[in-house]
């Protein structure tokens, strides 16, 4: 058997619920693909909304005795889990590599960057405070604490398979809430896996359950609007972020969204090219540019836009496309077909309102879901993909002349999650910072996620924070408490 058949071999493939494998109603399963060959990896259970229901009677049920846990104790599970993500990091890269086709060195980066919220979150459990005040008239006194929110549902997109899970789980679990946790349908292995690994780490039985499922419409619905569940954090896209939204009103379910993205990544005549070249290679080509924070429309100042363009354009074209597994693969397929096609219909469209091709935008004949590095430049703004998500290795350069242009076309859309800005100019970095819609600024780096920071976007791009000190506020509720001292 192979090191490919042996790692799949060993990932559960069954529900989670109440500390148990077992199989969805019916005996259902669905299939897992390889992005890369189309094949179909193994089957895993397919939920039904009764199963969903099981899983939240399962953490409804935890509840109670889990938010009585020492703060320490729930700290360190999830530094057990830290450590072992990090011992295995070998096997659980290679599974996500699998299922979701990225190289596995960066497979590794997002075990490592996933047990890092772990770790920080092991060190954040025992850190929720609490305050005593006098009040203002000098008689009474203000208790305020921090309690946890209760039974959470925590959604989960394919891009990032353990990474978005960890991000909720690790400030659930350190708030003492128990969960429900849905994975993507397309990348179920690493969040099962990611359980295996917790339950060995010393999480009790009910705390973390987890679904698989092909109708996540039909399972989830009747979770949110269950009066037991009491929050919801979602990370996925706008359109279906929205629907949870409305959905959750029902309940004034407690939300956090992590929603999509459109990121400009701005260059300023005065920046250091190659700085802003390495930079725009990680803020497009992380994941293969299937991040909600990828350089999306990159603006460079006119000036420099020429030796911008060659300098990206040499490097896009040198980088190796092919199955992840495979040694120096530094960009694998994308997820499916219909990303594929997304994919080239918003470059074909750029191309036919007037961009121009320096590298890339031609797709390979045979297996897996492959797309060429591809660099426009001459984008215009009425081009698609100025305005979508592309989630794709497309770098769109666009040119323009003044400070007050480049944060206008920046700030023209609906999202507003991250955006990145090249300059040596610290009075305009302050300056230009100050005025961009965006939850996150990369400025001279291309890369803002870090589990120690507040990552979450504004406008459209969502609501909350996740990581840093306040992501596990997200699974706090204050209460305080008026003592009356006569
Ligand atoms: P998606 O289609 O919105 O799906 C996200 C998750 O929601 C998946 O688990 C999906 O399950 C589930 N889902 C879909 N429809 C649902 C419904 N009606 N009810 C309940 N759950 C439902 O997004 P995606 O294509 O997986 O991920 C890409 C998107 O995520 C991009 O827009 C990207 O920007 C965004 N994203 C945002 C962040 C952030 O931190 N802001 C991070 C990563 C990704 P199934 O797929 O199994 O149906």
């Amino acid at each position: 058997m192979s090191r490919e058949q042996e790692v799949v071999q060993a990932c559960p493939t069954e529900l989670f619920i109440g500390g148990k494998w077992r199989s969805a109603d019916g005996g259902r399963t669905l299939a897992v693909e390889d992005p890369s060959t189309g094949t179909t990896l193994c089957d895993v259970a397919d939920a039904s909304p009764a199963d969903g229901v099981a899983a939240l009677d399962a953490a409804v049920a935890a509840q109670a005795e889990w938010a009585a846990t020492a703060p320490r104790e729930r700290g360190e599970i999830l530094r057990r889990t830290y450590e072992l993500m990090t011992q295995r990091a070998d096997e659980l890269a290679l599974l996500m590599t699998l299922e979701m086709g990225k190289p596995v060195a960066e497979s590794k980066g997002e075990i490592a960057y996933a047990a890092e919220f772990f770790r920080w979150f092991a060190e954040e459990a025992v850190r929720i405070d609490g305050g005593y005040q006098v009040a203002p008239n000098g008689q009474g006194r203000f208790l305020v604490m921090r309690q946890p929110v209760g039974p959470c549902l925590l959604i989960t997109p394919w891009n990032f398979p353990a990474a978005m899970g960890a991000r909720k789980i690790g400030p659930a679990v350190a708030a003492g809430c128990t969960m429900v946790i849905k994975p993507a349908a397309q990348t179920p292995l690493s969040m099962l896996k990611l359980a295996e690994l917790m339950t060995e780490a010393g999480l009790p039985a009910g705390v973390l359950n987890v679904i698989t499922t092909s109708d996540s419409g039909g399972v989830m619905e009747p979770l949110i609007r269950d009066p037991r569940t009491r929050k919801l954090s979602f990370t996925g896209s706008t359109p279906v972020g929205r629907s949870l939204i409305e959905q959750s009103a029902e309940q004034v379910l407690r939300t956090s969204m992590e929603l999509g993205g459109n990121a400009p990544f701005l260059v300023f005549s005065d920046a250091d090219l190659d700085q802003a070249v390495e930079g725009a290679m990680l803020a497009k080509m992380r994941n293969g540019g299937e991040a909600c924070t990828a350089a999306n429309r990159i603006y460079v100042h006119s000036s420099v836009l020429e030796d911008f363009a060659a300098k990206l354009t040499e490097k896009m074209s040198a980088l190796k496309v092919g199955r992840g597994t495979e040694d120096g693969v530094q960009v694998g397929p994308l997820i499916d077909g219909k990303q594929r096609d997304k994919v080239k219909d918003l470059v074909d469209d750029a191309v036919q309102q007037g961009a121009r091709v320096l590298t890339g935008a031609e797709v390979a004949e045979g297996k897996g879901y492959f797309y060429p590095p591809t660099v426009l430049t001459d984008v215009p703004k009425s081009a698609r993909l100025q305005k979508e998500e592309i989630f794709g290795p497309v770098a769109p350069l666009t040119a323009f002349d003044t400070e007050d242009e480049a944060v206008a076309m920046a700030n023209d859309t609906e999202f507003g999650l991250v955006s990145y800005l090249f300059t040596r100019d610290l009075a305009r970095a302050l300056r230009v910072s100050e005025k961009l819609e965006t939850g996150m600024i990369g400025l001279n780096q291309g890369i803002v996620s870090n589990p120690a920071a507040p990552f979450g976007g504004v406008k459209q791009s969502g609501l909350g924070r996740e990581g840093g000190s306040v992501g596990i506020d997200e699974y706090l509720e204050v209460k305080y408490v008026a003592v009356n001292l006569d």
